[in-house]
């Protein structure tokens, strides 16, 4: 899953981000209407977190340029904004639903959840290899049936792998799917997340091998 946060205050963009990635979810994180049209313009998103004041703008304009060109990518606006009139213009400007600031994390980590269960990538399959499995609506690993807890890096790795499973991922696929808006993943970090991964792999009972393929990439692959 991956989130665009378009949030103008450091503060409550530096909360929700941490609160996303430990969901597992990817973002990201831009703070005006203008880098969100280019961020959308370079990435597919399952989820958009709109705040409505915004530097160059009103967010409520962004949506409805969002419900023009991406019809059915789900909004959730997050404002202080809360007066009747303000919450009815918000769901009639394309609003999917409305968050009032300030709120409880869980709330809005169950709001994005509820949104993010009709995404398309919500709806793919559970991946497998070698009795490791990945799903893609709650990001989590297992093995044989037991829960495998991974810091959001390695478990965004993990699902790349598994989606190309017997196949050689390469590195700058990789470092460019894993980066996030604004912060990019360098071929260092690659490797450090890679090895991490190795092993949190190594223990399990697993039949999957993490195969590095040299100046190339990375695959992982089942035994026979
Ligand atoms: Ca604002």
């Amino acid at each position: 899953m991956r989130l665009l946060l378009v949030e103008d205050s450091a503060r409550l963009a530096e909360l929700l981000g941490e609160t996303v990635r430990e969901a597992g979810w990817r973002l990201d994180a831009v703070t005006s209407i203008a880098d969100a049209e280019a961020a959308l313009a370079l990435s597919e998103h399952d989820l958009v977190l709109l705040d409505l004041g915004l530097p160059d703008g009103n967010g409520l304009d962004l949506l409805r340029t969002i419900r023009r060109q991406h019809k059915d990518l789900p909004v959730l606006v997050i404002t202080a904004r809360g007066s009747i009139e303000e919450r009815i213009e918000g769901l009639d400007a394309g609003a999917d639903d409305y968050l009032v600031k300030p709120f409880h994390h869980r709330e809005f980590l169950a709001r994005c959840r509820a949104m993010l269960r009709r995404s398309p990538t919500a709806l793919q399959p559970v991946l497998e290899c070698g009795g490791l499995r990945f799903d893609p609506a709650t990001a989590e690993l297992s093995c044989d049936g037991v829960p495998v807890p991974l810091p959001p890096r390695e478990r965004a790795l993990v699902e790349l792998l598994m989606r190309d499973a017997g196949r050689v991922v390469q590195k700058r696929k990789l470092e460019l799917t894993l980066s996030e808006f604004g912060e990019e993943m360098t071929a260092n970090a690659l490797e450090l997340a890679v090895s991490r991964l190795r092993k949190k792999l190594q223990p399990l009972p697993t039949r999957a091998n993490l195969v590095t393929v040299r100046g190339v990439g990375y695959m992982l692959q089942a035994e026979a």
